[in-house]
């Protein structure tokens, strides 16, 4: 049977390599519907390639707008919806069996738990709705009978490493694993000066050595803030605590993590740093499907490194992991600072090393709320981002 799948963020990094595996497999997959933000020319483009059904724009005067141009093209039958709430409708339409969440940042969180509720196999990319409502989205996941696939290198090659997943809520001492070696790359600035770090730009932060990605996560590697986001995104996916998962950096992106058990067996995925593997491996599971990523040559690659995570030069992966270790709402506050701080980084408003500051003096400042609905999660969340834009203005002065 073809399967239907909605993409949710079309138009960025991971919506173009998801495209780029359906593309492929047209006997297996139909795209019934996209989103797209900005970038509504190459939006336009997917539609006339994919002819789906519904298109999500950012709201009404893009709808219009984007109305116009498909019936240009003889695509008025192609529904163009809008705003969160055309997002959460294509997130849960019957005839889609799969949702790739590829929005980024804290935009993505409603949509994604639409398809959740929906009882959808929900293609996980978006970390930062996880580390946002860990809780509430794995509840929501449990009641509602969804399927949570993780799309994140890393934590997909977990998932690729870990027993059936049937068994992954269990407890870890019943499955005989001790340990998550999460793998990060260091990003761009891993041999920088210490002193240096202060004078980066934008351009050299998101020009990460062994990935192409959007902006926002190209900056959260340079600092490693995405590290710290993806141990709380493990710590939810693989019932675990910080303190069962190790931080290795190995600049090769080559072994994209390691899961160790209590034999002193290591299992590890490898291949090409290309994220269409993790999400053929996912659109695919249980069964594998070609991705159109080249075969890893291990002679040309020779060596694989692995060094300490230095927390000196990585302030943010500390923050992180605090933030998980405290619990409830301290990770909601990181996630949405973090969003403020790379935005005014990006802007050249801010330096890159302000951005931890941003982060743990929010941090400091917390609410002493609870995060067990997602009102109140919301309510931190803009809570924390207004924090962080008045720190950022007083940074100025
Ligand atoms: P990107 O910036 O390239 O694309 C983001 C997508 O989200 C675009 O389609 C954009 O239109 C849409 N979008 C942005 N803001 C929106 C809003 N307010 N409302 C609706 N749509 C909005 O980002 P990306 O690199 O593709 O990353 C997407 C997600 O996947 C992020 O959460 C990121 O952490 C995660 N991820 C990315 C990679 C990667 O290799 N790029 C790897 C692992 C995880
Ligand atoms: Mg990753």
């Amino acid at each position: 049977m073809i399967q239907g799948v909605t993409v949710l963020g079309a138009t960025g990094s991971i919506g173009l390599s998801t495209l780029d595996v359906l593309r492929r497999h047209k006997d297996r997959y139909r795209v019934v519907a996209l989103s797209g933000r900005s970038r509504v020319d190459r939006l336009l483009e997917q539609c006339i390639e994919f002819q789906p059904e519904y298109v999500a724009v950012a709201d009404d005067q893009a709808a219009d707008e984007f109305a116009q141009k498909l019936r240009t093209h003889r695509l008025e039958n192609i529904r163009v919806v809008n705003g969160v709430k055309g997002l959460e409708t294509i997130a849960s339409l019957a005839q889609v069996a799969y949702v790739m969440a590829a929005i980024v940042g804290a935009a993505g969180l409603r949509p994604t738990l639409a398809a959740a509720r929906a009882g959808k196999t929900v293609l996980l990319a978006n970390k930062e709705a996880l580390v946002m409502s860990g809780r509430l989205f794995m509840d929501i996941v449990r009641r509602h009978n969804a399927l949570l696939l993780p799309i994140d290198s890393e934590h997909n090659a977990i998932f690729q490493c870990m027993p059936a997943p049937n068994e992954q809520s269990a407890a870890w001492n019943k499955l005989g694993v001790s340990k998550i070696l999460l793998t990060a790359s260091g990003g761009p600035f891993r041999k920088m000066p210490l002193e240096e770090l202060e004078f980066v730009t934008p351009a050299q932060a998101v020009a990460h050595p062994n990935w192409s990605m959007g902006r926002k996560i190209s900056v959260d590697s340079a600092t490693m803030m995405n590290k710290g986001l993806e141990v709380i995104e493990a710590c939810w996916l693989f019932n675990c605590t910080p303190e069962q998962i190790e931080v290795v950096v190995h600049p090769q992106s080559i072994i994209h993590s390691m899961v160790e058990y209590v034999d002193g067996s290591v299992l590890a995925q490898l291949g090409n740093p290309d994220m269409r593997t993790p999400i053929a491996h996912a659109l695919a599971w249980p069964e594998r499907v070609a991705s159109g990523v080249s075969r890893l040559d291990m002679i040309a690659v020779a060596k694989l490194e692995f060094e300490r995570a230095d927390m000196q030069r990585y302030p943010c992966l500390r923050l992180a992991i605090e933030a998980m270790q405290v619990g409830g709402i301290a990770t909601t506050v990181l996630n949405a600072a973090n969003e403020i701080a790379v935005q005014a980084f990006l802007e050249e408003r801010i330096r890159f090393t302000d951005i931890p500051k941003v982060i743990e003096e929010s941090l400091e400042h917390r609410p002493s709320t609870g995060a067990d609905n997602l009102e109140a999660i919301f309510a931190v969340d803009e809570w924390a981002r207004a924090h962080a834009r008045r720190f950022i203005a007083g940074l100025k002065n």
